[in-house]
């Protein structure tokens, strides 16, 4: 089979971080969450950590620079040869053209773009649950309204941006865990074909 290239796609607290793990144990394929990447950096208190906080902290997005490079060095490692998947990443439309760009060189391209979606309620409800669970620092309910209004205004326009490729495939959020990722993997097999 190609080399498979996935993006996952969504706003915050759809819950594709789950979709994406769950598809990358399955695949053996390494999960790329910039998210968990940047949050790793914080922990860290690297230069780029440290550069991330205050746009993470105010729910907004990491200046575009910062992610493809950060996103570039991590595509290159050796266990990203068989392919990998891209959680949270593209965000902009910039991003993705960066993105493109980036793959041309390295001979490759995406695969296909995953995009999952709920009504906003219910965004927020499990974003909600979440902080409780895990007390993420920018699961505040200010936070959220922000990153959910980054969300429509910077990475919305990729939908209709990937649509337009042929490349997006839309899932419903609201079903449960494993039947969205039984559909998952029947459009994941179809790529194979
Ligand atoms: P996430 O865990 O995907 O919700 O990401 C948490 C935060 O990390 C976001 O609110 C952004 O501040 C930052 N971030 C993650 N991925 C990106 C990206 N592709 N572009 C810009 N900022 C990002």
């Amino acid at each position: 089979m190609e080399k498979l290239v996935l993006v996952f796609l969504g706003p915050p607290g759809v819950g594709k971080g789950t979709q994406a793990a769950k598809l990358a144990a399955a695949l053996k394929l390494p999960h790329i969450s910039t998210g968990d990447l940047f949050r790793d950096h914080l922990k860290r208190d690297t230069e780029l950590g440290r550069k991330a906080k205050e746009f993470m902290d105010g729910g907004l997005l990491v200046p575009d620079k910062l992610v493809v490079d950060l996103v570039a060095d991590r595509i290159a490692k050796d266990d990203c040869k068989p392919g990998y998947i891209l959680d949270g990443f593209p965000r902009t439309v910039n991003q993705s053209e960066e993105l493109d760009r980036v793959l041309t060189q390295r001979m490759e391209g995406v695969s296909a773009v995953l995009y999952f979606d709920a009504p906003r309620e219910v965004l927020i409800e499990r974003i909600a649950g979440r902080a409780r669970k895990e007390g993420r620092a920018d699961d505040t309910p200010e936070t959220v309204a922000k990153r959910l209004e980054e969300y429509d205004a910077q990475t919305g326009p990729l939908v209709p941006h990937y649509r337009d490729q042929g490349l997006l495939h839309q899932f419903d959020a609201q079903d449960k865990i494993d039947a969205i990722f039984a559909q998952v993997q029947e459009v994941v097999a179809e790529l194979g074909e």
